[in-house]
């Protein structure tokens, strides 16, 4: 069915010389996940690029298949560091969800749901993200969940949901400042002032995570600051088309480490990371922020980047509580001889990898641990399928892509499978839960990996 009003808001919206920067030498295709599962043309950035051309030339209505196409893309941007034309192909990808989410009704009532949720009524509003937190904690630790099992009420779910409900993790109510509280000093010489984004959803989920983030920052040299009126970082909302909540967020992150007086802000989750990194473009055209967003902007580092180009590295050897006959114990596949070295491996984050341009630093990190051997996974650097709530709304595609990394994974035979993105996390988790389970595989964020090994040289205050 036509649709006139989404027509003309593509030929507005869509950057015409981003449109026409496309050479259609085809570069990108190799790198793209949807392309390389099924090799179609339409599901490549090329072809993806050159479907926006066509409507916004006129030659095409935006259909229901234009729109499946822009939904069916990962958003992972693997796209660009392999094209020639610098296309910024995410920016494109963003302008096209945006006015695609303004005027269509064709969304699926669930995802429908999914998406008020989240985008609305969840992440903007920390307060709630803490009800959820401590609602999740309840389920996990109360004897709810096991309730919902035995009950078979996990039935009612669908099938994804129901499969990410078997790896979440216990959830918290108190975030990394309740905790710890906001500011942190340097051990040693103070080397810079960071200020930590703490992420909505590794602060609800992942809080540990964070906490050893601000006692690896402190290790290498860093004062940590922790500002309390800092917000969701909009990543999820720019992705799915909903540009002026994420513009919302933005100003008020701004805001918040302005105020803090923060050398560098520094964050954990390459999702957030790559959002942070281009408040800048996403403010371009707003007056009265753009100069705030450049300074927020030239400021971003993920804590690997920061700690490898800036402080100074704390050395990392083996943990009291894992010898090699403890492994050998433990009954995992993986176990080897009792004296062989652990083996690790490690899944980009592809917003880590293609848009904050870091995928050295955390192997630089890796490979310093004492009695590691760090083995690459094959297409360590391809998309794992999760890519914000890409596995719920699009869970075929999402599975097939998971089976393949999983395949990739399990050859390395590493006994730890690290990442640097809450949701690549989860998405690996249930990877090992639904093909490697019995394997002893764990997954875990590469900070908390290298907070169990850290050698303190100064007494930890945190
Ligand atoms: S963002 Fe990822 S999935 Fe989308 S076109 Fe680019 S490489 Fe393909
Ligand atoms: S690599 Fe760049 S210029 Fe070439 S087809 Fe892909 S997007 Fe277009």
């Amino acid at each position: 069915m036509a649709n006139p009003q989404l027509a003309s808001q593509l030929k507005i919206r869509l950057d015409e010389d981003q449109l026409t920067n496309c050479m259609r030498c085809g570069f990108c295709l190799p790198a793209c996940p949807t392309f390389r599962e099924t090799g179609v043309e339409a599901e490549s950035p090329r072809g993806r690029i050159a479907l926006m051309k066509a409507v916004a030339d006129g030659l095409m209505e935006p259909d229901e298949a234009f729109e499946e196409q822009m939904n069916h893309c990962l958003g992972c941007r693997a796209c660009e560091p392999a094209c020639p034309a610098d296309v910024k192909y995410g920016r494109l990808l963003e302008q096209a969800r945006d006015a695609i989410e303004d005027h269509t009704r064709r969304h699926r009532l669930w995802v429908k749901g999914v998406r008020r949720l989240v985008f609305k009524e969840l992440f903007p509003k920390q307060s709630r993200m803490r009800l959820a937190g401590k609602a999740l904690h309840a389920y996990r630790v109360f004897g709810l969940q096991r309730l919902a099992r035995r009950t078979g009420a996990l039935k009612l779910l669908p099938r994804q949901l129901a499969d990410m409900e078997r790896i979440l993790p216990a959830g918290s109510g108190r975030g990394v400042v309740e905790r710890i509280g906001e500011r942190h000093p340097a051990k040693g010489e103070k080397i810079a002032t960071v200020g930590l984004f703490r992420g909505c959803l590794m602060d609800t989920l992942f809080t540990e995570t964070n906490v050893h983030t601000v006692e690896l920052l402190t290790e290498a040299g860093f004062e940590v600051v922790i500002p309390k009126t800092q917000n969701c970082c909009g990543a999820l909302h720019a992705h799915s088309g909903e540009a002026e909540g994420a513009r919302d967020l933005a100003r008020r992150n701004i805001r918040a480490f302005k105020e803090a007086g923060v050398d560098f802000i520094v964050s954990n989750a390459g999702g957030c990371g790559a959002i942070l990194v281009e408040y800048d473009h996403l403010l371009h055209e707003d007056s009265d922020d753009r100069e705030d967003a450049a300074w927020f902007a030239e400021r971003v580092k993920d804590v690997s980047e920061l700690i490898v180009r800036y402080g100074r590295v704390p050395s990392f050897g083996p943990p009291e509580s894992e010898s090699g006959e403890e492994r050998a114990a433990s009954g995992s596949e993986r176990t080897g001889a009792a004296d062989a070295p652990l083996r690790i491996t490690y899944q980009d984050s592809c917003h880590l990898r293609n848009v904050m341009r870091s995928s050295e630093a955390p192997r630089t990190l890796m490979r310093r641990v004492e009695g590691v051997e760090f083995v690459e996974m094959f297409e360590a650097d391809r998309c794992c399928g999760s890519a914000g709530i890409y596995n719920l709304t699009q869970p075929e595609m999402a599975n097939r892509i998971l089976e393949h990394k999983m395949e990739h994974a399990n050859a390395t035979q590493a006994h730890y499978l690290l990442t640097s993105n809450p949701g690549c996390l989860l998405q690996m988790k249930l990877g090992v839960e639904r093909h490697a389970a019995g394997s002893g595989m764990r997954v875990l964020h590469i900070v908390d990996f290298l907070h169990e090994r850290m050698k303190r040289d100064y007494q930890s205050t945190v």
